[in-house]
């Protein structure tokens, strides 16, 4: 059947569609085995039943011919036609019932699979309790607004993105993350819309509403993926049709050569076949509706087909590899400054800046109650650090590079004096270096396995940061990757990529989204990390809501399966149509043993690509 065209729900399926198919396979029963002899004319029950029954078909057909396509639609009803002309009314109730059982299996897997989105949307929550004044309301989802404070009970769900205010509890994030672990969440937490409070109760100050909460952003996500067509699932319309021609072509060819009409109607039902058309939309919902339970957004059928395809995983340090939440672990004075000067001097050029050094080294002065040097304008110079200026004087915040840049002199000895394997930030005042402050980011847990697993698929690994040598290094032999390339500016990491794509490597590249977005635009399928960032959920092609690498060889691993079944579907229906076409042009198949043979291959390819689900 044609999956462009409208398709039934679940419900409509089991009312009305069922009661069709349950009346035309007990008239297809009634006429095959003769009852109806003795009571009512059995030809008057078959031709009432494949006139009536099968108008879904003949619809399905006169769309078709009017946008000029020939479908397995337009086979069948020639099949059907032609049984009733040659008299064959019992061949024409059959093919008729086994078309629309087809069909229904077809679309009961189809919406199984769709079904993941029906679960998400309904788990978006439609009404908030706030607080308003000194009373309670119950109030539309929709009307709430940033700033108002909903209350949350134990087993609501959260109906905003925001933070947590008042009250302690755990709360089931797997809507969001697929991880379904509960998370402990205190006043100042975040949680997300579409999670549920396991215990206690939570007063929630909302920050984001509606579409615009990392909910609703995947359910729009998951919706728009539908309408991304996978080349291969024009492929495979293409091959449906094809063996539609032939079918039509062989049977013509078969009555002029056989003289017998039953042989050439066995041919058209035999081939016509549409395995490879339903098959292949089923296999990549599965896929991404299987991965989208995991906590994985694919944004398109096209990227699950891209991601068989993977060879080169090029992923990002900082953030991504590390928890990005580096810590100052020594601050070093020189020339005559103090370690709180140094630091507040660092910490007035980072205020504005969110890059996670800029974080680390606010939050060491406000740990070490340095007071914070007011208001300084400010300038980011990416991959680099920061220049500011303050009471007419520069500070200059960043790596070694910044600083050559910028004509202050780095010497060795100054570079000696931070930890070694430790991100190394400069601190200049006034044209020269008056501090080092080193920095300790923490490996992810999970990063190792995550490259292993990599490693095992065949899939080579590629780090890219703009840290230096020594950190990359401890890192790249921390987690194992393959290559290592370090001190890279953020437009480096894209001249990267696309070198390793004009080399023909097919490449995904792994980024937290910040300041990495261009680099994931340019791989071949982008893969965000990060609950939450807007740019990752945004830029990327694929989105990994929970920070798990590992879930990168998972995905990989499912659309290959995707595809492998893909491809199975092609060659058995080729296979299936090809012997039976041969059985039929030999007198060997009728019409009845035809549209068996179709309908249990067609069986096979739908459960093949529906077992995808699990
Ligand atoms: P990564 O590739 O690891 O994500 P970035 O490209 O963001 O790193 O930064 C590369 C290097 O530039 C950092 O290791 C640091 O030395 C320097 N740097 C960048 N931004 C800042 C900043 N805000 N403050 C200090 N140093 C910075
Ligand atoms: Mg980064």
């Amino acid at each position: 059947m044609d999956t462009r065209t409208g398709h039934t729900t679940f419900g409509a399926l089991w009312n009305g569609e069922f009661v069709r198919l349950a009346l035309m396979g007990t008239a297809a029963l009634f006429t095959f085995t003769g009852l109806g002899n003795a009571y009512i004319p059995y030809d008057f029950v078959a031709i009432i039943a494949t006139l009536l029954g099968g108008i879904p078909v003949y619809e399905e057909t006169i769309r078709s011919l009017r946008h000029k396509r020939i479908t397995m639609e337009v086979t069948m009803t020639i099949a059907i036609v032609a049984s009733l002309i040659i008299r064959a009314f019992t061949a024409a109730v059959i093919i008729a019932f086994f078309v629309l059982l087809a069909e229904y299996i077809e679309e009961y897997a189809v919406d199984r699979a769709r079904n993941t989105v029906f679960q998400l949307e309904k788990a978006a929550p439609r009404t908030a309790l706030v607080r308003r004044g000194n009373t309670e309301v119950e109030v539309g989802v929709d009307t709430l607004s940033p700033g108002d404070i909903v209350i949350v009970r134990h087993g609501d769900r959260i109906p905003v993105d925001g933070t947590v205010v008042t009250g302690d509890s755990f709360v089931n994030q797997s809507m969001i993350t697929g991880e379904s672990i509960p998370a402990e969440k205190h006043p100042g937490d975040n949680v997300y819309a579409g999670s549920v409070n396991d215990s206690g109760l939570v007063e929630v100050r909302a920050e984001k509403i509606g579409t615009e909460t990392v909910f609703g952003k995947i359910i729009k996500l998951v919706e728009e993926a539908e309408q991304k067509k996978a080349p291969i699932q024009r492929i495979s319309d293409k091959l449906a049709t094809w063996l539609v021609e032939f079918a039509i072509g062989f049977a013509f060819l078969t009555l002029l050569a056989t003289q017998n009409s039953v042989s050439a109607i066995s041919v058209v039902v035999v081939a016509g076949s549409c395995g490879v058309a339903a098959g292949t939309p089923l296999a990549i919902v599965a896929i991404m509706g299987k991965a989208a339970k995991k906590g994985v957004i694919v944004k398109g059928g096209s990227y699950i087909e891209e991601l068989t395809r993977i060879d080169t995983a090029v992923i990002d340090k900082t953030g991504t590899l590390t928890l990005g939440k580096p810590e100052v672990i020594k601050v070093e004075a020189l020339d005559g400054y103090s370690e709180g000067q140094v630091l507040a001097l660092a910490a007035a050029a980072e205020k504005h800046s969110n890059h996670p050094i800029a974080q680390a080294i606010v939050q060491k002065a406000g740990e070490m109650q340095i007071a914070p040097i007011v208001h300084s304008t400010y300038k980011v110079v990416p991959g680099m650090g920061i220049i500011s200026e303050h009471d007419g004087q520069q500070i200059l915040v960043g790596n070694p590079r910044l600083m050559k840049d910028n004509g202050i002199d780095v010497s060795k000895n100054i570079l000696s004096q931070s930890v070694k394997g430790a991100t190394t930030v400069l601190v200049a005042h006034d044209h020269s270096i008056c501090g080092v402050i080193s920095l300790a980011d923490k490996v992810r847990q999970e990063s190792k396995k995550a490259i292993t697993d990599l490693k095992r698929m065949g899939i080579r690994t590629v780090m890219l940061t703009g840290d230096n040598e020594a950190v990359s290094k401890m890192v790249a032999d921390t987690v194992g990757v393959d290559e290592v390339y370090a001190q890279l500016l953020p437009h480096d990491k894209v001249t990267k990529i696309e070198e390793l794509v004009a080399k023909g490597r097919h490449v995904a590249m792994v980024g937290d989204g910040i300041n990495d977005a261009p680099a994931l635009a340019r791989a071949n399928v982008g893969i965000g990390m990060g609950a939450g960032t807007d740019v990752a959920i945004e830029e990327a092609d694929v989105v990994l809501m929970t920070n798990d690498l590992e879930k990168i060889a998972n995905v990989i691993r499912m659309s290959r399966q995707g595809y492998r079944a893909i491809m199975e579907n092609f060659y058995g229906t080729i296979g299936v149509d090809g012997i039976g076409v041969i059985l039929a042009f030999m007198g060997l198949l009728n019409p009845l043993l035809a549209a068996t043979i179709h309908t249990a291959s067609e069986l096979v390819f739908i459960v093949n690509s529906a077992r995808l689900m699990r």
